[in-house]
């Protein structure tokens, strides 16, 4: 797919509108528009990076701070205690829908053995 084409980069150059949670050069995290638990947030590189399978070297660099915003946002909804899960969903199989490479923060609830 190419990034024109992409809802993900368009939200990154807030072609559409979302809620954003947190924002820096390298990466952007915005609310889920159809949460599945309390706490869903959507964190992504803001390059276009299709998939798991696509990352390399040279475009993985941006992946601790993945891990870094996560904790913060879950400091700011008040998850980090109790915890949550991260998930990355890649092609087909791993029922990845959005072909912009992201990171679903979930939380807020106990969540299943089983969710996505
Ligand atoms: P995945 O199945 O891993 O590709 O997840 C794609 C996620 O993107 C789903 O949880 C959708 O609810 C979410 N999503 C799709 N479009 C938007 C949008 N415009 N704003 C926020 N989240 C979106
Ligand atoms: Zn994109």
């Amino acid at each position: 797919m190419k990034k024109e084409d992409c809802i993900f980069c368009k939200i990154i150059n807030k072609e559409i509108p979302s809620t954003i949670v947190y924002e820096d050069d390298e990466v952007i995290a915005f609310e889920d528009i159809n949460p599945i638990a309390p706490v869903h947030v959507l964190i992504i590189p803001k390059e276009h990076i299709e998939m798991v399978t696509e990352l390399n070297e040279e475009n993985s660099k941006f992946l601790p701070k993945i891990y870094l915003v996560a904790n913060k946002i879950a400091e700011i909804k008040g998850i980090k205690e109790k915890g949550f899960r991260i998930i990355v969903n890649c092609g087909e199989d791993g029922g990845q829908e959005v072909h912009h490479i992201h990171f679903h923060l979930i939380g807020g609830k106990k969540l299943p053995v089983n969710v996505l």
